[in-house]
């Protein structure tokens, strides 16, 4: 096996990566991705990311993987779901490859993530014996990706893994997706700090909203974390219910909340549908490189 390319393809910057087969690093570099500009641009952009790599590493890539939130539409090749809008319902796949020459993979970035902590990460170093792993991403959105065997799992819609986007409950309310009472409309952070601001009338960060909820001196503090914690039983159980993975990993700014790891947890094991619960629920240890490196795995 050769080097291993990945690019993580973000709003504002765009970040390499060329691993070596044991997965060390030999290269890291990043370039703005000046999406303003429109897809050419971002493309020539890539491409001049991957001639400062080439320059370090002493070769050209064969291959290339690139992780980049939203997914390509396996039926029409259209990129759909991005943040950035430059590269959405276009033939951004289809362009990049014809630019640079090699085949190209591209997929989700939560797929990414949890492909480099399956493969690379928490999972590889607590539970490599596990087949299927379920990657969560709760930070601003809500994301997931699922690996079966060591391979990111896409699906016949390219939506594998989405589990921010099944209805959870009515009371999130309105989804940017069209949706009402996404999984991500009740417990990714943003929506977390709504919820406290509309019960109390009060903006604050969800740092604050935890540290009197561990205090125990708000009241609201502690109903938004209970109920972040009743809905992430319901919305995880449902997922185990259906693919029961090995290991799920968690990932993103919520899942550095401690109290998700044992009372999460035992909300999870009151709502799966078995007597027993074992699944290990585990923290990430790639924290912000486990995109491009879940990239350069693909
Ligand atoms: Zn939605």
């Amino acid at each position: 096996m050769g080097l291993l390319w990945g690019i993580d393809l973000g709003g504002t910057k765009i970040e390499g990566v060329v691993l070596n087969e044991n997965h060390m690093v030999l290269a890291r570099e990043r370039v703005p991705t000046e999406a303003v500009n429109g897809m050419p641009h971002i493309i020539s952009q890539i491409e001049k990311l991957l001639s400062i790599l080439e320059k370090e590493v002493g070769e050209k890539p064969q291959n290339l993987g690139i992780g980049t939130p939203g997914s390509v539409d396996p039926s029409t090749g259209l990129l759909k779901g991005s943040n950035t809008q430059a590269i959405n319902n276009q033939p951004f796949h289809k362009e990049l490859e014809k630019a640079i020459g090699m085949p190209v993979k591209i997929a989700n970035d939560a797929n990414c993530f949890a492909l480099a902590e399956a493969t690379m990460g928490a999972v590889a170093d607590e539970h490599p014996e596990a087949k299927v792993v379920f990657g969560v991403i709760m930070g601003t959105g809500c994301g997931g990706g699922i690996v079966f065997n060591g391979k990111a799992h896409n699906g016949r819609h390219g939506i594998g893994g989405e589990w921010g986007h099944t209805v959870l409950h009515e009371s999130g309310g309105k989804c940017y997706c069209g949706k009402v009472g996404c999984t991500e409309t009740i417990i990714a952070g943003p929506h977390l700090e709504r919820y406290y601001f509309e019960q109390s009338g009060n903006k604050r960060s969800l740092k604050d909203i935890y540290a009197d909820y561990k205090a125990g001196t708000d009241p609201i503090a502690k109903e938004t974390i209970d109920r972040l914690i009743h809905f992430f039983g319901v919305g995880l159980s449902n997922i185990i219910n259906v693919l029961d993975p090995d290991v799920i990993v968690l990932g993103g700014g919520v899942s550095n909340l401690d109290v998700l790891y044992n009372e999460g947890v035992e909300s999870v094991r009151k709502n799966v549908f078995n007597p027993t619960f074992t699944t290990p629920i585990i923290k990430p240890k790639l924290g912000d490189s486990a995109g491009v490196f879940g990239a350069a795995l693909l």
